[in-house]
């Protein structure tokens, strides 16, 4: 398993990290790296059916890349980047 993971989850795409947290489970609180405390839903029970549509979380997206070495440099750049589609 990838040490990463994203999870859709109130309303937002957050990473968490697997070495922490067992896995998300459906109605389960995870806390991501945002250090939010989330909670998945699904109807079906299965989190990776369907299509994710929420937005990632911004704060998840800056530390997952902070977690996998990324320089300061680097994460400045891709979050302008982003505040530039966005
Ligand atoms: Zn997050």
């Amino acid at each position: 398993m990838q040490r990463y993971l994203w999870q859709q989850a109130d309303g937002r795409r957050h990473a968490y990290d697997t070495q922490t947290n067992t896995g998300a489970r459906s109605g389960q609180p995870f806390t991501a790296l945002c250090g939010e405390t989330v909670t998945p839903k699904t109807e079906r029970g299965d989190l990776t059916a369907g299509l994710w549509f929420d937005p990632e979380c911004r704060d998840c997206v800056v530390r997952l890349a902070a977690a996998l070495g990324w320089t300061d440099n680097e994460i400045a750049q891709m979050v302008a980047r982003r505040e530039e589609v966005a």
